[in-house]
């Protein structure tokens, strides 16, 4: 018999991953591309859809040659994306109308005022879950619509499809035939009603958009189709999709209310599953579906930080004061604290729960005594600091305290971190053997769809404890931190804006 696996599609901001999984959850191959970043302006951000489809592809046959797998390898598709970016074609050519527009992009900024203006924002709140912003799909949609020649007439025709990229993807798969968006996704668009999971009426007409180029919102594990045999040999089913981060939250097995993952990468995305019914936040959190698996949604509440381990980059690169991120650990260690100095990274302004973008970064209560390695752990610090803002937020917004702390991405390897993590929180926090959960998380739905596992309980017997973090700080101590970190915090809002 031969021997079969999930194939994982992980298409993310600078590049596109293809991880073949075994019945384990072990990574069987792998293979990574990055693609071009387009900056037509300051603070505009594009992709070329085909790029994202020819490298996503690419990798996908590179980590079956790897191994040496056919298409009969492979049990089934799962796919997790960056979220929000947004993708118009020509149902006809299957040519895209304009350039993917990534969630960084910053150019729809005044029609979001607009919109605010108008005091809509309770409203799409209300319906989405969600905050006015660029951030988020729909006015980037309508953007496509206002400016790409002949857009807006073509789409009145019924003749431009829209999709996220999970749906460009799973199109281009299917050979175009079929167009459909998991709910995960659909939450980030901003024209979604979580509760009804359709599109919102009232926000398409508002927008002005017509709902004949939607995609058919669908569970996020569930067979949407076959490939193309020609694209690996032969058709292979399409079992399963997810947004990056609920696809994390579903590889680290958060599978019940109160179980909260924590992603320590560039930024840094802390979501908490809030099962069957939205939970909205009175603490600038937003509410999202964490998936679909048949009738049943399970939805969640989410914060991000918008520099977490880039405050390390900075300090590698920028500054220059350590020659890997890695580093970072040992000079954290070599100094038995800070010696009183905070480091606030709002080089961006400030996420959730501040949603200030007018602070700005600042390194405080300098001394004549303090040296890098206190700067460096500073930084360290507050990555666990922000973290801990959201958790105390999300805590409030569920009503108890969360009942498990997972973790995950690139600075999570970070063991001084984690310990001070569970310091500041006070409660362990866990690690997992594979903190890669994205794409895992996507190879699970579409394996669920797909029969390969049997369950969630199945699922969750392969998350592998590496390590825990147990808290070990006296309260009055962690009370004098918590109360400079939120002074410090304090100072650096508004600051671009006196
Ligand atoms: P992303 O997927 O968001 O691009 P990753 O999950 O790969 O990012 O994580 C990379 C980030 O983690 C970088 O910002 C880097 O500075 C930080 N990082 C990597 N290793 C460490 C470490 N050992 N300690 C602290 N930060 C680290």
């Amino acid at each position: 018999m031969k021997k079969k696996y999930i194939m994982s599609l992980d298409q993310g901001t600078t590049s596109a991953r293809c991880v073949l999984y075994d019945r384990e959850g072990n990574q069987v191959s792998m293979a990574q591309k990055e693609f071009r970043q387009i900056y037509p302006k300051a603070g505009w951000v594009e992709h070329d859809p085909m790029e994202i489809w020819s490298t996503q592809i690419g990798v996908a046959q590179e980590a079956m040659l790897k191994i040496n797998a056919t298409c009969e390898n492979i049990e089934a598709i799962g796919i997790t994306n960056q979220r929000e970016t947004t993708v118009v074609w020509d149902r006809e050519t299957g040519e895209p109308v304009y350039n993917a527009i990534v969630w960084q992009c910053r150019r729809t900024a005044k029609l979001c005022d607009e919109l605010k203006k108008k005091g809509l924002e309770a409203k799409f709140r209300e319906k989405t879950g969600l905050l006015i912003d660029p951030y988020f799909s729909a006015t980037k949609l309508k953007w496509i619509l206002e400016n790409a020649e002949g857009a807006a007439e073509k789409s009145r025709e019924g003749r431009l499809l829209f999709g996220t990229v999970e749906t460009w993807l799973i199109w281009k798969l299917t050979g175009g035939r079929v167009h459909v968006t998991d709910y995960s996704n659909a939450s980030r668009t901003m024209m979604f009603n979580i509760k009804t999971l359709t599109w919102d009426e009232e926000i398409l007409r508002e927008l002005d958009i017509p709902a004949c180029m939607l995609p058919e919102p669908v569970p996020s594990s569930m067979i949407y189709g076959e490939s193309d045999p020609r694209i690996l040999g032969g058709p292979v089913k399409i079992g399963g999709a997810a947004g990056d981060q609920q696809a994390a939250l579903f590889g680290q097995a958060c599978f019940s209310f109160g179980e909260a993952k924590n992603t320590y990468g560039t930024g840094g995305f802390m979501l908490v599953n809030t099962g069957k019914e939205p939970v909205f936040s009175g603490n600038g959190l937003i509410t999202t579906i964490g998936w679909g698996i048949g009738d049943e949604v399970s939805y969640a509440l989410e914060g991000s930080v918008f520099i977490s381990g880039a405050a390390i980059q900075w300090l590698r690169d920028e500054v220059k004061i350590l020659d890997n991120a890695a580093l970072s650990e040992k000079m954290a260690r070599a100094v038995e604290d800070t010696a009183g100095v905070y480091f606030i990274p709002a080089f961006t302004g400030l996420g959730a729960p501040y949603w200030d973008p007018y602070a700005r970064g600042a390194i405080m209560g300098l001394t004549r005594g303090a040296n890098r390695n206190h700067i460096t752990r500073a930084a360290l610090e507050a990555m666990a600091y922000q973290t801990m803002d959201l958790m105390t937020a999300m805590s409030e917004d569920i009503g108890r305290t969360i009942k498990a702390f997972k973790v995950d991405g690139g600075a999570s390897v970070n063991d001084f971190l984690l310990e001070f993590q569970a310091d500041i929180m006070d409660m362990p926090v866990y690690r997992p053997e594979c903190i890669e959960t994205t794409s895992l998380g996507a190879a699970y739905l579409a394996g669920l769809a797909a029969g390969y596992w049997k369950d969630t309980e199945d699922i969750a017997s392969n998350w592998r404890l590496e390590k825990t973090f147990m808290p070990s700080m006296e309260k009055e101590r962690r009370e004098e931190l918590l109360k400079g970190w939120h002074e410090a915090v304090r100072r650096t809002l508004g600051w671009a804006n006196i």
